[in-house]
């Protein structure tokens, strides 16, 4: 196994040897997605940071656990103290669990299209609510909460007496207590700080348990807790998630669980950043949430075409995954410009001619592809040493430099397993690709014609068809996308 693997531990502000608590197996938890409507492409970023990450750990040789959760209920609206499910199933007269499947489905169909793999566990909310509860009442035994009008909080300044609320955000409770909102149940409270770890359903509320406090539901920092410490025990290696969630959800989770068991939970705390546009954090509300269909499709206003997922996952590869990375559409055609290279470049390597002497040393680019992977996984210098790879195998082919039989074979071995192993790219979006998507395109325009001139028998016989050989038509508000079942 190779070692040296250093990661930043957001937690410490230093980047640290990993060293795993139970070697070789590693624990990881990447908070997953709110099942509530479809993830945008920045929080396809965050999902393949972490993919990434989890690929190159296996590549080590770490018997890695990967469990990363889906929110189906307690995660609740920044704007009112609503959950995010029961709003939507209440704005669309469906029930909540129907928002939840519809989306869960979208998410798993979204991960497979961008090759991220899936978690070792992936569990959900609302399977997990004895255990919620449990750890509830040992957070009041503990002393660390309290009941109040049906509601249960954690007790901010009781936890602060003999640990320090803010370590891993670098907030002080001072400066928090003078930011805080008031929101629905603030009165209940005994510190505007204090946090619902159960809260109580008013009786309009869907979305609702019993529990010996009264009918209601649990907060969405809880869950992370009890579905991290239950698959992975209550000390674990690593704790993922975006930059936007160390605080307050990564800050509540850590007083969780030292409340409950007496102990930090988390050895690695890895926080990946934002996806921007223009230079602002990627968001539907901000009417810059594109959706992976209309990226790939290019149906979006803010889109001149569309892209392979396999481009845009090497776009986000070029940046490191602790920087942010502004979206646009010249930097995405520049990255499958070099996706293309790459590949291309992949596809000549078998037909080298070799001789008895190499020009450069794979050893030498194999040693520096990995001392930029142990530093914190740094990806885009791996690449710029990947396209050196990319120089050499180019001048071979036109007959300007040598390689010999064995650099060659080790070169190849480098390359795949890098490109397809660790970045979890797939082999090539070729000219036969685009042109499938471009004809795609044109059959949409017809049936947008057919559909106009209300001949409504053709538009569906033509979506039917698409459907079948496994491209799916998904019509909204802002147009038409396609997502092709097989990419
Ligand atoms: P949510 O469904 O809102 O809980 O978000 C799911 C994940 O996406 C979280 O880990 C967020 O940190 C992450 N996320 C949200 N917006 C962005 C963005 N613009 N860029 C990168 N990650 C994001
Ligand atoms: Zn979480």
């Amino acid at each position: 196994m190779k070692v040296g693997l250093k990661i930043y531990n957001s937690k410490t502000g230093k980047s640290e040897l990993f060293e795993p608590i139970n070697f070789p197996f590693v624990g990881m938890y990447v908070c997953g997605p709110t099942v509530y409507n479809e993830v945008h492409i920045g929080n396809v970023r965050t999902f393949l940071s972490f993919d990434m990450i989890y690929r190159y750990l296996l590549h080590l040789g770490f018997k890695v656990r990967y469990v990363r959760n889906i929110t189906d209920v307690g995660h609740l609206t920044d704007d009112s103290d609503e959950d995010k499910i029961s709003k939507k199933a209440r704005l669309e007269n469906i029930e909540p669990m129907e928002v939840v499947q519809r989306y869960t489905v979208d998410f798993h169909r979204t991960m497979e299209l961008f090759n991220a793999l899936p978690p070792s566990i992936e569990p959900v909310a609302t399977g997990h609510l004895i255990e919620q509860i449990e750890l509830i009442q040992m957070i009041i035994d503990a002393g660390y909460a309290y009941e109040s009008n049906g509601s249960v909080y954690f007790d901010i300044e009781k936890y602060s007496e003999s640990n320090e609320y803010g370590e891993l955000s670098g907030r002080k409770i001072d400066e928090l207590i003078q930011n805080t909102r008031d929101l629905d149940g603030q009165e209940d409270k005994k510190n505007p700080l204090d946090f619902a770890i159960w809260k109580k359903a008013e009786p309009d509320h869907i979305m609702k348990w019993s529990s010996r406090w009264g009918v209601g539901f649990p907060g969405w920092h809880l869950e992370c807790t009890v579905m991290s410490t239950k698959y992975l025990g209550d000390q674990f290696d690593i704790h993922g998630g975006g930059m936007d969630l160390k605080f307050p959800h990564h800050e509540c989770e850590i007083a969780q669980a030292n409340a409950a068991y007496g102990k930090d939970p988390v050895k690695y705390w890895l926080h990946s950043n934002m996806l921007t546009f223009n230079g602002r954090k990627m968001a539907k509300s901000e009417g810059t949430g594109i959706t992976p269909s209309q990226l790939i499709s290019g149906n979006h206003p803010l889109l001149e075409k569309g892209f392979d997922p396999s481009a845009i996952r090497f776009f986000m590869l070029q940046a490191h995954y602790r920087s942010t990375l502004d979206f646009s559409n010249e930097a995405l055609k520049a990255a499958e410009k070099g996706y293309q290279r790459m590949m291309e470049a992949y596809g000549k390597i078998k037909d080298l001619e070799t001789s008895g002497v190499s020009d450069q040393k794979v050893e030498d680019l194999k040693a520096k592809v990995y001392e930029a992977m142990n530093d914190d996984f740094n990806t885009p210098i791996a690449i710029s040493h990947l396209f050196e790879a990319v120089k050499w195998i180019n001048s071979v082919f036109d007959g300007k430099a040598s390689i010999t039989e064995e650099d060659r074979e080790s070169l190849e071995e480098l390359m795949s397993t890098f490109l397809f192993g660790i970045f979890g790219l797939k082999e090539s979006s070729d000219d036969s690709s685009n042109i499938s998507d471009d004809l795609i395109r044109l059959i949409l325009e017809l049936r947008k014609e057919a559909k106009d001139n209300k001949d409504y028998a053709t538009s569906d016989k033509i979506r039917d068809r698409l459907s079948e050989i496994g491209i799916v038509v998904k019509d909204s508000k802002e147009g038409t996308t396609f997502i092709k079942g097989n990419a």
